[in-house]
């Protein structure tokens, strides 16, 4: 038995070494979905890997595709809107509005589609009304694809167009990857603004209450018994759930206040939101990070640190039509370091900052994958004196400090 573990092991250890993974880091989030070391943005669809210089828009790569055909639709056809995707690990699964099927009692749809990482073998799986404000985005677990499909409640008048939200619900639905019937997952009529997240044990649902606060109710898939208000001690109102390497988190955020120091001396006071991040561990949730600028998924769970001084305020434009403008607070907030956790051992490691990057600069994580993270580089101090200076890096670890390589900002596939 023990040799057997060992030449396991060798034979894991070869295939690392060669530099493919043996099994491939996938997540999904309300972001977008990761996939190996390819990252697809949802709604946007931007495609991005940290061993390309640029990102890609959209996910088709078939040279010969205008992405216009009525007759075939591709993963970027312009006849599908509002896409969001999902991952099993495999495969992308989309969910899109298609406008084109729309009918004369003005009933839209939208569809689940199936295809490869590269966008090729896009297979229609499931049509369905979404006449109602449901959520565009979908889950997977255990094999299956979880939608929202709304309806109307209350009402005999289906195609009265001016119902508000308080008379639409909506019923957990879900398909098989492989296509198949869709079928309800619970009895209960939800919420239209519930979200809806399941792993391989558990769904949770996210629900208003009566003051607007959300509150998550967890159910035990074979038991089918739920703990209601599963999430009480959980600080800050309560954002998602994402499942990632086995593990299941949930990320909520709350507003504070707090002062720096102020360019012109003395201190000032903002606000601004904390996020925090906590691990479902024996029936509870496990506080494992707290950070004002978000978590990203990929190769671990990524944050930064950083650090704010108030240089002073501007009258902006609001984009009214009248050239209206608005006093808005400037800052610098310099990011000091980005910061990984593991997901095996919740232990965090910290890496300094260097390469395409100036001490004051900001640094925006947009999405990570298992050897790289796509940030985004912005200046406190440059947006004040009234320019810009947006532009986008590949980070990567190197001798242990994360290494910024200025990419373009888009590309083509080759
Ligand atoms: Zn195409």
């Amino acid at each position: 038995m023990k040799n057997l573990l060992c030449i396991t092991l060798a034979a894991l250890l070869l295939l690392c070494s060669c530099g493919k993974p043996p099994m491939q880091d996938y997540c999904n989030t309300r972001e977008g979905c990761l996939l190996g070391e390819t990252y697809y943005e949802n709604l946007h669809l931007q495609v991005w890997n940290p061993n390309w210089d640029a990102t890609y828009d959209d996910i088709c790569r078939d040279p010969l595709c205008t992405h216009d055909s009525e007759d075939s639709l591709c993963p970027s056809s312009r006849q599908l809107w509002m896409k969001t995707l999902v991952t099993d690990g495999e495969r992308l699964y989309m969910n899109a509005t298609n406008p084109a099927l729309t009918d004369e009692n003005g009933t839209v749809y939208r569809q689940i589609f199936s295809m490869k990482p590269d966008g090729s073998d896009f297979t229609l799986l499931h049509t369905y009304d979404f006449s109602t404000n449901t959520s565009l985005y979908m889950q997977y677990a255990d094999g299956f694809l979880y939608f929202e499909q709304g309806f109307y409640s209350g009402q005999e008048n289906f195609s009265d167009n001016h119902l508000g939200i308080s008379e639409q619900s909506a019923y957990v639905m879900r398909i098989a990857t492989n296509g198949g019937k869709a079928e309800k997952v619970l009895e209960d009529e939800l919420d239209i603004s519930s979200s809806f997240y399941a792993d391989d044990a558990r769904y949770y649902l996210l629900y208003p209450n009566v003051n607007g606060d959300l509150l998550m109710d967890i159910i035990d898939r074979k038991s089918g018994v739920a703990e209601v208000d599963a999430a009480g001690d959980v600080e800050g109102r309560l954002y998602d759930i994402t499942i990632y390497g086995e593990k299941t988190y949930l990320r909520s955020v709350a507003e504070f206040s707090a002062e720096c120091p102020s360019e012109n001396g003395g201190m000032h006071v903002y606000t601004d939101k904390r996020w925090y991040l906590y691990v479902y561990h024996n029936g509870k949730w496990k506080k494992v990070g707290e950070s004002v600028n978000g978590f990203t998924f990929g190769g671990g769970i990524w944050f930064t640190e950083s650090e704010k001084r108030y240089l002073g305020s501007r009258e902006m434009p609001t984009g009214g039509p009248n050239g209206e403008t608005d006093p808005i607070d400037f800052y610098v907030n310099a990011t000091l370091s980005v910061c990984c956790i593991k997901p095996a051992d919740g232990t965090v490691t910290r890496y300094t900052l260097a390469g395409d990057v100036q001490p004051e600069d900001t640094v925006t994580i947009r999405c990570a994958a298992a050897s790289g993270l796509w940030v985004e580089i912005t200046n406190g101090k440059t947006e004040y004196a009234g320019e810009t200076s947006t532009y986008h890096c590949r980070a990567c670890i190197e001798n242990g400090i994360m290494m910024l390589h200025r990419m373009d900002e888009q590309g083509g596939y080759s």
